[in-house]
């Protein structure tokens, strides 16, 4: 639809921008303007002659036929409103007013001031349906209201017309001033309302562009998410077969649980080989738990880092190692070590612990970091495994645990 802004305030475009809305109610008024025009000339047909009435009503019938056909064309979607089509409009409805003008001025016959009353009636009745009719602009009810009064009233006041007085001239001119008044109101209100919907439809336009941006947006980071979760999935992947091929532990930078099993397993069948003595301390941080929920778990880490250092210090033979063997728990595997000194070393390592200070209130055996040590020691025989000899270091623990911690236990079966 051809409709310019209401701020663009050039007289064509104005007219251009009001033209949809008139032509959006004219279609009934237009054809009620016909039934008017028709009733009108058959009220005067017995007073005026037919050569005056028959080329009025012809003349009024066709104007209006040319407005219809403009408010149809329009309506079918056939075109969209041109300057050209507006300004038909305009001037056909201008030579309207004319022709209603004519009426009162016309019609009556001489010396009859109840026909001229009725016919300034029905030029007002006309000039009321107009303001009402064409309330989105005001050039077109003005185009309609002046031609059809003014003249009338011009007359009726220089008091030349020997029916028409100056106080019919009055009378016309208040109710001119009155419709004037109500057109310009009618057509505010209007604009008013029309500015508001146009500014309603900019905000849902712009809210709709907002709801595909946002949308858009949306799908993009879905797809960054779907993206990023991949890549994590496949670094923890990468990762996780690292560590398994690895021999260090990750956290500690000792020998890790799959390295210390190996190792085991190798010093056990020299052990056999050679008959000699395999000894295995099993080392557990006391309280732990504790430490972790009181001072958090990177503290936590950084202390099993300080452990793990403590113990691989004391893995000073080819052949010994020290091992992480999970969790808190580490393993100093000491080949060719006897039980007494492997004692001696466990107990280094239990004081060393303690000597780091790392501070722990939670402890119920001392207010620092200390450590249980299970010690086992023994010759490899073919019917027995180096599974045992981790089971009797860890039922030591066990019972350093039970004793009050912070000990060192040696195992039962130890030779
Ligand atoms: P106990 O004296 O009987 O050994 O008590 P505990 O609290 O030391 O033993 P428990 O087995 O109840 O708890 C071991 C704790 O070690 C639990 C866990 O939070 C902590 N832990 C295990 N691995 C890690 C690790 O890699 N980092 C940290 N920070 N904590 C760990
Ligand atoms: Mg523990
Ligand atoms: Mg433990």
């Amino acid at each position: 639809m051809n409709a310019p802004s209401p701020g663009t305030r050039g007289f064509e475009s104005r007219l251009l921008w009001q033209m949809p809305f008139v032509f959006g109610q004219a279609r009934s008024a237009l054809l009620t303007s016909a039934a008017a025009t028709v009733a009108v000339a058959a009220l005067f047909h017995p007073v005026t002659p037919p050569a005056v009435i028959l080329p009025w009503l012809f003349a009024c019938l066709a104007l209006i036929g040319v407005r219809l056909a403009l408010v149809e064309r329009h309506r079918r979607g056939a075109a969209d409103i041109s300057v050209a089509g507006a300004l038909i409009f305009l001037v056909t409805t201008f030579l309207s007013g004319v022709a209603w003008g004519a009426v009162p001025l016309v019609f009556p016959p001489p010396g009859s001031p109840a026909h001229v009353t009725l016919a300034v009636l029905c030029t007002g009745g006309m000039v009321a349906g107009s303001v009402l009719a064409f309330t989105a602009s005001i050039e077109l009810t003005l185009a309609f209201m002046l031609p059809s009064l003014l003249p009338v009233t011009i007359t009726a006041m220089s008091g030349r017309h020997e029916s028409l007085g100056p106080d019919l001239g009055i009378a016309i001119a208040l109710f001119l001033s009155y419709s004037i008044v109500a057109c310009v109101h009618l057509n505010r209100t209007l604009e008013r309302e029309r500015a508001l919907a146009t500014e309603a439809a900019a905000l849902l336009s712009r809210l709709e562009d907002e709801r595909r941006r946002i949308t858009d947006l949306n799908r993009r980071l879905a797809a960054d998410l779907d993206r990023h979760r991949r890549t994590t999935q496949e670094i923890r992947a990468a990762r996780d077969r690292a560590e398994k091929l690895s021999t260090l532990d990750g956290l500690t930078g000792i020998a890790n649980r799959r390295q210390f099993d190996s190792a085991i397993g190798a010093e056990w069948s020299r052990g056999l080989r050679q008959s000699s003595i395999l000894a295995l301390a099993m080392i557990d941080i006391d309280f732990f738990k504790d430490y972790n929920d009181m001072h958090g778990h990177q503290a936590g880490d950084a202390c099993l880092q300080a452990v793990a250092g403590v113990i691989a210090e004391h893995a000073r033979r080819p052949g010994d190692l020290a091992a992480r063997y999970g969790g808190e728990e580490f393993v100093l595997l000491l080949p060719g070590t006897k039980i007494g000194d492997a004692v001696l070393v466990a107990e280094m390592i239990r004081r060393r612990i303690a000597a780091l200070a790392i501070a722990h209130p939670g402890s119920q055996c001392a207010p620092v970091i200390t450590a249980s040590v299970g010690v086992a020691a023994l010759v490899p025989r073919r019917e027995s495994s180096s599974e045992h000899l981790v089971e009797l270091a860890d039922a030591a623990l066990y019972r350093a645990k039970r004793a009050g911690r912070h000990r060192v236990e040696v195992a039962a079966a130890a030779p």
